[in-house]
């Protein structure tokens, strides 16, 4: 990496073809520190979330038909902002110098005297093909590939794409912007020598979550689209490597594709498990049906902070309230020896790992990650008579303080944070009404679900994974009915049963 970006430049950033995945480490960078990010309609679905709250978004992208704003006026806004002194992120499907205009953007800022960086991307023309099985070079099929676009009328006289050329050009043909005119490019092809024969395809939002390929011949391509309803954006693609993709195709191999998931934990939260869920190859919808609200200004927080030293025992109950506690420490200008003294416990591995990221390795994990299973662990420390600490979330179930306090502790429950309920988008919403499973990491995100799709959504037609016992009875308590239910009680655990769950399904 190369810093984040500086006051005064303009930089011409690719944002790859649609998987979040497949965004550079210098772009995530980028959007990252920009003061402002001026971005297209073809960028992925995500990019711009790890933006600065405080960074300007200003959308230049074109809905088709409708024009938000004016190449020329992009580029007016761009150097503008950038003269004031502030740091600019052109944000641009794919590659921005593969029809992406960045060339014509560059020399405008060249001629304002804009000092700017130019930031690769992965193009939609290769990315489309590979995550088709098809490589658009091959040792035996293909020693070119040539990138055109589809984009101009091919019956207009004064076509500036010269069609022998194209059709006697030895490789791959590899067209963007072209489903539209797809049935006179064929036939133009054709008609200037192309093989009709010759194996074809066409790939339709080529790395997203719903993408749909079709393959045919040079000939009967234009009929295959038309009959499979594909539509833009789309890649064209002509040569024989085409039909590698009987052999090569991975994407619909993946366990969970063409499965939609819900994930519902809290905002904070979410990314791990749906990260992982995406790299199995599911849809995954987040609906952050609820979100972590941090309560440090409390007065049971100060006097926590005050006495920190003086606890014996110390429990948390969530990676939320580990980071949490640490905040609330930092703000006093305290570090992990505050913990020196103390025996730390962590409810489970999730909780134990964000400990050992702030620098405490807890000394008590319990083989189950839930309150009754913490108890049991807790047997052989010694609590009798003195001050025990559990950090955790303002609504939570009592069984721990209540276990501790019988057995003479001095216990001190301190509410880091609440749970509150995050609204949803509408569209969020219909997706999840059609999703193969809903998952459920809490009894909380139970209740906000429910909350938030209604008494119509709820039970949900999906299967509902939860993961584990009390999350269960929160689900059948509200009328729902549990399919699968994690053996191991923290998202890998998730993930595993409802692979397992998938799997069988496939099978019957
Ligand atoms: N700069 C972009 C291309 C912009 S032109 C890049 O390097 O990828 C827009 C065209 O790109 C679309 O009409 C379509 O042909 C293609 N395209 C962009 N994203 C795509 C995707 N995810 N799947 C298929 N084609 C895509």
């Amino acid at each position: 990496m190369s810093g984040g970006a500086r006051p005064g430049v303009a930089y011409l950033v690719g944002a790859g073809p649609g998987d979040r995945g497949l965004m550079t480490a210098r772009s995530l960078e980028l959007i990252a520190t920009a003061d402002a990010i001026l971005y297209d309609r073809l960028i992925p679905a995500g990019a711009l979330d790890g933006a600065r709250p405080d960074a300007e978004l200003i959308y230049v992208g074109k809905a088709p038909g409708a024009v938000a704003m004016e190449q020329e006026e992009t580029e007016r806004v761009m150097a503008e902002i950038t003269l004031t002194g502030r740091s600019v992120v052109r944000l641009k499907g794919g590659d921005p110098f593969v029809f992406g205009r960045g060339g014509e953007e560059a020399e405008t800022l060249r001629d304002a005297g804009v000092p700017f960086e130019v930031v690769p991307g992965v193009t939609a023309g290769i990315a489309a093909p590979a995550y088709a099985g098809i490589p658009v070079t091959h040792r035996d099929d293909a020693s070119a590939v040539a990138f055109v676009t589809g984009h101009e009328d091919p019956s207009k006289p004064e076509s500036a794409i010269d069609w022998p050329a194209l059709a006697a050009f030895p490789g791959t043909l590899v067209l963007y912007m072209g489903v539209k005119n797809l049935p006179r490019i064929s036939e133009r092809l054709i008609a200037a020598g192309r093989d009709r024969d010759e194996p074809a395809a066409a790939i339709e939002r080529g790395t997203h979550p719903g993408q749909r390929t079709v393959v045919a011949t040079c000939e009967s391509l234009p009929g295959a689209v038309a009959e499979a309803g594909l539509g833009a954006p789309a890649i064209l693609l002509f040569g024989l490597v085409a039909a590698r993709r009987e052999r090569i195709a991975w994407l619909e191999q993946r366990p969970l594709h063409g499965r939609r998931v819900v994930v519902t934990r809290a905002r904070a939260q979410a990314s791990g498990l749906a990260a992982e869920l995406r790299g199995l190859g599911a849809e995954v919808i987040e609906l952050p049906a609820i979100r972590i609200e941090p309560r440090l200004g409390s007065d049971e927080v100060a006097a926590m902070l005050a006495d920190l030293h003086t606890y014996a025992l110390i429990c948390l109950t969530s990676p939320n309230g580990a980071e949490l506690l640490f905040e609330a420490m930092a703000a006093k200008d305290l570090d992990a020896r505050a913990l020196a003294s103390a025996t730390v416990a962590a409810i489970g591995p999730g909780t134990a790992r964000a400990l050992r990221g702030l620098g405490v390795i807890p000394d008590i994990v319990p083989p189950r990650s839930i309150a009754e299973s913490l108890v049991e662990s807790l047997r052989e420390v010694d609590v009798q008579g003195r001050p025990v600490l559990i950090a955790r979330a303002a609504e939570a179930r009592d069984v721990l303080p209540e276990a501790l306090a019988e057995r003479g502790a001095d216990v001190d429950v301190v509410p880091l944070y609440e749970t509150v309920r995050d609204g949803a988008s509408a569209e969020a919403i219909e997706l999840a009404a059609g999703a193969d499973y809903v998952t459920f990491t809490s009894s909380s995100t139970v209740r906000y679900f429910a909350e938030t799709v209604g008494p119509e959504g709820f039970p949900p037609p999906a299967r509902i994974v939860s993961i584990g016992p009390v999350t269960s009875e929160t689900v059948r308590e509200l009328g729902g009915e549990v399919h699968v239910e994690a053996e191991r009680h923290d998202p890998g655990g998730l993930v595993e049963a409802l692979l397992a769950d998938a799997e069988t399904a496939e099978s019957t």
